[in-house]
């Protein structure tokens, strides 16, 4: 008999508790409507300060939930790396613990990988920003376009980080070992056949986004940075031209004085060249800078999350079909899931 396939949900969580509970009764709704599947719930919580882990100790007589708690907040990068190294289904779904990635097309997206078998993800992206700032989605369509023109890898405007994954996949993003991690290129860069679901914006279910604008900024130019070394060259080029332009000017000057005697004003003259030519270094130095901060940061080789708890490491009595009433038919032991292990 064909082993029934395990779909392990990721969910990162960072103080999530007003909108987790209408997450966890939804996607135990999809997994009670998808009975031919297992399923293993993944939550990550990413040092929360709220009530996120006594929930999650909560869904925990549930024994398809399994969770990791970080010794603080490592941001969500860590957070979907740590679910995913954690996580031992056949398929992966990584989403976020809003509602801002609809659960019910985990069905969908599962059921397209299992009749489609030369396609190895099915993600989702959004077709417009509604409810979202307008400068925000300004600047964000400002930078798909940039950085799609500047990388070799694309990625997708509007792309979400919620997808359906095989093992294969998950296995080949796994084998990235970077420390800077930018999830939507790593996706790109994996390559695989990628099926793109559109849909349109649905905002929050309760509580607030946790990306400032300046987090989103500091966050585009990781995705720069990690993606393309373009930067550099253009400060290089730059640089040349500086040159070049000093070269031309110097020849300028020197025929105007000689054969003309034409005298050069040269205090205003030289203030612009030394702020000109000292911007354009300084710029350079700073590109030159922002790169070798993050080797810096991989040559460390620091871990890039640290767990402070996991369902295991609590002393649980084993949960039993019904303990959860949000989730009633649960498998009554873990031994599905252990058993599943690719
Ligand atoms: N998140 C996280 N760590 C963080 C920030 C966010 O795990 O440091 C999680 C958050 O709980 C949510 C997901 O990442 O499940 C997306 O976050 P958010 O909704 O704030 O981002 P947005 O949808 O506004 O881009
Ligand atoms: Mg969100």
């Amino acid at each position: 008999m064909e082993h029934k396939q395990l779909i392990s949900l990721v969910i990162p969580c960072y103080n999530e508790q007003d909108a987790l509970p209408v997450v966890y009764r939804t996607i135990c709704g999809v997994a009670a409507g998808m009975r031919n599947q297992d399923f293993e719930f993944i939550f990550v919580d990413d040092g929360s300060t709220d009530g996120t882990l006594e929930l999650l100790h909560e869904y925990r007589k549930n024994s398809r939930v399994r969770y990791l708690s970080f010794s603080r907040n490592f941001g969500k990068e860590a957070a979907v790396l740590a679910g995913m190294r954690y996580a031992k289904g056949d398929y992966l779904v990584v989403m976020d613990a809003d509602m801002q990635d609809p659960p019910s097309f985990i069905s969908q997206m599962y059921t397209f990988l299992r009749e489609n078998t030369d396609y190895d993800c099915v993600a989702a992206r959004r077709t417009t920003r509604r409810g979202e700032p307008l400068l925000r989605s300004f600047c964000a369509h400002c930078f798909y376009r940039f950085i799609n023109k500047i990388s070799k890898t694309e990625i997708a405007d509007g792309a979400r980080d919620f997808r359906c994954m095989t093992r294969k996949m998950v296995d080949a993003i796994l084998s990235l070992r970077e420390y800077n991690r930018f999830s939507k290129g790593i996706f790109g860069w994996v390559g695989f056949k990628t099926k793109w679901l559109e849909y349109e914006n649905v905002e929050r279910a309760a509580g607030k986004t946790k990306w400032s604008f300046l987090k989103l900024l500091l966050y585009s130019m990781d995705g720069i940075i990690a993606f393309s070394t373009v930067p550099l060259t253009v400060a290089s080029v730059v640089g040349l031209i500086c040159c070049f332009l000093a070269v031309v000017l110097a020849v300028v000057f020197t025929v105007k004085t000689l054969i003309l005697g034409d005298p050069v004003a040269g205090f205003p003259t030289l203030i612009c060249v030394i702020l000109l030519v000292g911007g354009v270094q300084i710029f350079s130095t700073g590109i030159l800078g922002q790169y070798l901060a993050k080797t810096y940061l991989e040559v460390k080789h620091r871990p890039v999350y640290l767990i402070r708890e996991t369902e295991k490491s609590k002393n649980y009595s084993t949960p039993q079909k019904g303990d959860c009433p949000v989730c009633p038919d649960q498998r009554s032991d873990q031994s599905a899931t252990e058993e599943n292990r690719p």
